[in-house]
């Protein structure tokens, strides 16, 4: 079991069944579980979908595209069956939000893709796990029996005449698979590799037919919406950003953990206040604010709302929700060579751009940590980094490519001190520091 944390600015809303029980599913119906669902089937898919586009609910996976337009995408009318996808392939580094939500609040994704299934049209749902969370998968499939043994899934769920059935299906390990054509390709059997796009998968998805993906954040969040209503939920965020995010704050900070915060919250105050500010009295160095492939954000630049559109005005993103905090002793050099062995070993090949580009950025950070660096390398590293950005097949390029770029231009004296055969000062300083 993940520890919880929690701090009064948090307003709790996925978070609120944490820490009750919830997984229990008499416990969860206490807590009005499965009245989401009840209410989808009575409002019908056009009344579920204007509630979801009042909501300003953006998707919690990376992309924050709008959900209720994503499910109006969908044509009514289908030759082939149509599926509702909830992908549980989190992989981010730096981001650990999702395992919560399928430990503590299960039923709560199961309802959320039920409730997507109806606005849709659709009768079938998969919950993709990743394969790291294998403990959570079996938590999840005693929910799948629990619903199905009430008879809210299945036949006729609720009496009303509707069918839907949700499976659950575990990962076998791959950050690539977290890309949505990807995932699909994973769930159908095949490699786990990008689709090319156009056709998109809300016309042409799961074994061709329609069909939605959300990340397990968003379809957590769907009940609250439909109970509480898509006005009260877009009013707890900021103007195209409703609602609340859960931010799994890590790193250097006293108090790490996973807090769930109105969209717009501040992000200084969110390491300070609520994280308890640096570990061991240190200095804010540079923050990560929406997972490792985000561009970093230098100490003061962290004076930001933590939305969509106001990060993105500060030239970064807030991605998958993962705010990973370094202090004065962190070595850039360092921490951008560990990111590139992450995504060098996490490409999936197709694409040369990206193969390539990921290997020969590894190479090169590995020698210039090592101090075998010269200065023709600092531009090849934002060379190389810069031909990859919007030249691969899928976002992992870009996401390798945006932390290198950043890094290299924000922290480009790291990179001199190291020139040159010079050992990393602040692994040397840290030497130093170590009693004899
Ligand atoms: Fe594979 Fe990387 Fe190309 Fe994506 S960008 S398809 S992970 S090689």
């Amino acid at each position: 079991m993940a520890d919880l944390v929690s701090h009064p600015d948090e307003v709790k809303v996925v978070s609120r069944r944490f820490g009750q029980g919830a997984a229990n599913l008499d416990r969860y119906l206490e807590l009005d579980g499965y009245k989401a669902v009840q209410k989808a089937l009575s409002i019908g898919p056009d009344a579920v979908i204007n509630e979801m586009k009042a909501s300003n609910l953006r998707g919690r996976g990376g992309a924050g595209f709008p959900t209720g337009m994503k499910w109006s995408f969908v044509p009514k009318q289908a030759p082939k069956p149509k599926y509702v996808l909830c992908n549980g392939d989190e992989s981010e580094p730096g981001t650990c939000k999702d395992r919560l939500i399928l430990e503590h609040d299960p039923h709560s994704v199961i309802e959320g893709v039920v409730v997507a299934g109806i606005a849709v049209g659709s009768h079938t749902g998969y919950i993709y796990i990743r394969g790291e969370y294998r403990y959570l998968s079996e938590i999840m499939q005693k929910a799948l029996a629990d619903a199905y043994a009430r008879g809210f899934l299945g036949k006729n769920i609720f009496g009303s005449g509707y069918d839907f059935d949700v499976y659950w299906h575990g990962g076998a390990g791959a950050y690539e698979v977290g890309e949505e054509s990807a995932l699909m390709e994973s769930l159908e059997g095949k490699r786990g590799v990008p689709r090319i796009r156009p056709p998109f998968p809300a016309v042409v998805g799961l074994w061709g037919g329609p069909t939605v993906i959300n990340n397990v954040e968003t379809l957590a969040s769907v009940p609250h919406i439909m109970l509480g209503g898509g006005e009260w939920y877009a009013s707890l965020g900021t103007p195209k950003n409703g609602g609340t995010r859960l931010f799994c704050l890590s790193g250097h900070v006293a108090k790490p953990g996973v807090y769930e915060l109105p969209l717009g919250y501040n992000l200084k105050k969110m390491i300070f206040e609520v994280g308890g500010g640096i570990r061991d009295g240190n200095k804010l160095k540079a923050v990560t604010p929406g997972g490792s492939s985000t561009p970093v954000l230098k100490a003061d630049e962290c004076d930001v709302g933590m939305d969509f559109d106001q990060l993105m005005k500060a030239g970064s993103m807030l991605g998958s929700g993962g705010v990973v905090v370094l202090d004065d002793t962190t070595c850039m050099v360092k921490y951008l060579q560990r990111i590139m062995m992450f995504y060098q070993h996490e490409s999936c090949g197709w694409c040369i751009p990206c193969r390539e580009g990921t290997d020969w950025l590894k190479k090169t950070l590995n020698r210039f940590h090592a101090g075998g660096g010269v200065e023709k390398d600092i531009g090849n590293i934002q060379y190389l980094a810069e031909n990859m950005l919007g030249r691969t097949f899928c976002p992992l390029g870009d996401a390798a490519a945006m932390p290198a770029i950043s890094i290299v231009k924000k922290y480009r004296n790291e990179f001199e001190d190291h020139l040159n055969g010079r050992p990393c000062p602040l692994e040397a300083k840290a030497l130093e520091a170590v009693p004899a």
